[in-house]
């Protein structure tokens, strides 16, 4: 009798991020965060702010930072379109582009965010399985469907692909949007952004909350042929027409125009990372070759589990998934050469006992 509302709640089971411990003792290198500061010009735009500047509502097509990433990506602002990070943009096209009764595809094993937008928004999808060795068939993705998936590098895995596979894709992919997740891709081999300009039905993400060292201001862009934009643009107006906040359009674009910070910062994780595969291979760990900035890696004589519940008594946290397929393995983010070492010497302690 009581209650019968029940029956017309959502029922969803959300996404989980990494934890955000209290404790700020603790080596975090569990949700791919970035060690270092953004830009010092972001950090001149936040000295020059007073309260009185947030009176009125910012720029609601956050006009000045789609023309800073046209400009740095060789496109017109038109081509570009600004959310709340990338979860908030792919979210967005999500709603915007897979509106099939065909499934949408994308691997078994990747950003655990999909399935929950689908379930959300109530989209047919299928998983593609990976290979023994986390690699993805890109013949998997050649029927028909009502659109394709996947982050390039691949997350949690760390492998990415080159021009040939995307190519590939699009080319048998030609009735669908197609959506490459490109939250890592500054630190791999292949962008796929100048294939904007030649296929009509592509959309790729990206964001400021790895590369950018801007997780906590919360800014993701897409990059698609205008038309695509203009139905993102649509969908977003449909339920927030001022997803950007001021500080947050004029700190990203003060990110975006510091091109010289930006590429020493990911050169130096860069370095770290491959040192990191080196290490952690010495020690006896099966490592994939990251084009991310964080590294994959299982033990052959040590349950994962038993590792992260060991290092992080030693105050260091890694991100651990109980998940089929990839229960013993962990994904360590790169984080500065000296937090690295705190690891490493963790992890030494345990292999010594
Ligand atoms: C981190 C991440 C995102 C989104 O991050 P935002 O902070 O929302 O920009 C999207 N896709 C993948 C694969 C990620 O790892």
């Amino acid at each position: 009798m009581s209650q019968l509302w029940k029956k017309n709640l959502i029922n969803i089971t959300p996404y989980v991020a990494g934890e955000q411990p209290k404790n700020d003792n603790i080596i975090k290198l569990n949700a791919n965060e970035n060690p270092y500061p953004p830009s010092p010009e972001v950090q001149k735009i936040l000295a020059g702010k007073t309260a009185g500047d947030f009176r009125k509502y910012p720029d609601a097509n956050a006009v000045p930072l789609k023309e800073a990433l046209a400009e740095r990506y060789g496109l017109s602002p038109e081509n570009v379109f600004c959310g709340n990070g990338s979860d908030d943009v792919l979210a967005t096209a999500f709603r915007a582009f897979f509106n099939s009764d065909k499934p949408i595809f994308y691997p078994d094993i990747t950003y655990s965010f999909y399935p929950v937008w689908c379930e959300l928004l109530k989209i047919p999808y299928e998983t593609k399985p990976v290979d023994e060795n986390f690699e993805i068939d890109v013949r998997d993705f050649y029927p028909e469907n009502g659109g394709v998936v996947i982050p390039n590098p691949n997350a949690p895995t760390s492998i990415g692909v080159g021009k040939e596979f995307i190519v590939d894709l699009l080319e048998h992919n030609r009735y669908c949007i197609v959506l490459i997740d490109e939250a890592y891709a500054d630190f791999g081999r292949y962008s796929c952004v100048e294939l904007v300009k030649k296929y009509d039905n592509l959309v790729v993400t990206q964001t400021f909350s790895k590369s950018r060292s801007m997780a906590g201001m919360r800014v993701g862009m897409a990059f698609a042929q205008s038309e695509l934009i203009s139905y993102m643009q649509a969908v977003k107006d449909s339920y927030n027409s001022y997803p950007l906040d001021q500080v947050a359009i004029e700190t990203a674009v003060a990110s975006v125009k510091d091109e010289k910070y930006f590429t020493e910062t990911v050169d130096k994780i860069k370095s770290t990372r491959d040192k990191g595969v080196k290490i952690l291979r010495d020690m006896g760990f099966k490592v994939f070759d990251s084009e991310t900035n964080f590294l994959f890696a299982s033990h052959p004589d040590y349950p994962a589990k038993e590792i992260f519940e060991f290092v992080r008594s030693k105050g260091v946290l890694v991100r651990y998934f109980n998940k089929p397929r990839i229960d013993n393995y962990l994904r360590i983010t790169v984080g500065t050469d000296e937090e690295m070492q705190s690891l490493y010497g963790a992890i030494r302690e345990l292999l010594a006992k």
